[in-house]
């Protein structure tokens, strides 16, 4: 569903307070600090901050409020500790006292009023924010988790007050072919997917196209790129022919999903 930008300027300084495992490759941080006080929670529970590093060069990366306790001061970001990269490399080392600055927040998560069933799809960047919906849906509702991580010790299971059932699939590939193949609930639902961008383009176009699902009932996103360096770099080569496509569904007066449609089409032509 079409949102503004939002905003992503760092508007408050968060103190790291203490860090706990949550799983194998999972590192919950949680901050506090005066600098927290004027913190507004969108309270979407798939609320994104854009986190700043104190890192030379500088670095910015979006994260998962998991928790936000305004009593408390307290705000919770679950960290994947994937290996590579500058946010995960800051949290594996972060100690008490380090500090970030963060954004303001925003989400998009927003079923259309009273809906039947959710379908939840995610890796293991997606959890976070499942979790967080998890532990905001009623008891009425039906929900399927679909889910794979790397390494199967991060599975998580989530306190819920609905009847929430869980499909792990080993690689983003079976996970593909599961939402892809498999019937969705009977009734009116949500769709809500944050996983790789390719395979995140993929399920949105079954979606979309296969299933004709509207905007107003999914909210699928990529939350990372595989292999982001040699992306980029076969990215810059044909960039003006994916500016290209968007010019033209611009011009064509196409709204945003379609204009999205153009642009993923494009991608996935130059193999992107
Ligand atoms: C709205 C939103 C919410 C998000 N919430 C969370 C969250 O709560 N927790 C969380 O951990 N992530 C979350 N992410 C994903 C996170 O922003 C990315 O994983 C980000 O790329 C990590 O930055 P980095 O500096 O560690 O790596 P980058 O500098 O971005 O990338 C360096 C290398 O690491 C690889 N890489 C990046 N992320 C992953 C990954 N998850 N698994 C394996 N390889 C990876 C890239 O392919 C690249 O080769 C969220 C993303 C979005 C858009």
């Amino acid at each position: 569903m079409s949102t503004p930008p939002p905003d992503e300027a760092p508007r408050h300084e968060a103190t790291l307070l203490r860090s706990t495992v949550v799983t194998a490759n999972l590192r919950r941080l949680t901050f506090g600090g005066s600098g927290l006080h004027g913190f507004a929670s969108s309270s979407l529970p798939d609320e994104r901050v854009l986190v700043h590093f104190p890192t030379e060069p500088p670095h910015a990366r979006s994260y998962t409020v998991r928790r936000y306790d305004p009593s408390a001061g307290e705000l919770d970001i679950d960290f994947v500790l994937h290996g590579h990269g500058g946010a995960a490399q800051w949290a594996t080392g972060a100690r008490p006292g380090d500090r970030v600055r963060l954004s303001s927040a925003s989400g998009w998560f927003r079923p259309p009023g009273e809906i039947d069933w959710l379908v939840l799809i995610a890796d293991h960047a997606g959890l976070p924010a499942i979790g967080r919906i998890l532990e905001q849906v009623p008891h009425n509702l039906e929900v399927r988790v679909v889910g794979h991580t790397a390494d199967p010790r991060d599975r998580l299971r989530f306190t819920s007050k609905a009847r929430v059932a869980y499909t792990w699939l080993p690689d983003a590939d079976t996970l593909l072919t599961e939402v892809t193949t498999a019937a969705l609930p009977a009734g009116i639902g949500y769709l809500w997917c944050a996983v790789e961008a390719r395979t995140a383009r993929r399920i949105r176009s079954h979606f979309r196209r296969t299933l004709s699902i509207p905007a107003t009932h999914m909210h699928v996103m990529g939350y990372w790129r595989e292999d982001k360096e040699e992306w980029e770099r076969r990215y810059a080569a044909v960039s003006d022919r994916i500016d290209a496509a968007m010019g033209d569904a611009m011009i064509a007066g196409k709204d945003f999903e379609a204009v999205r449609d153009a642009v993923d089409d494009a991608m996935e032509r130059e193999g992107l």
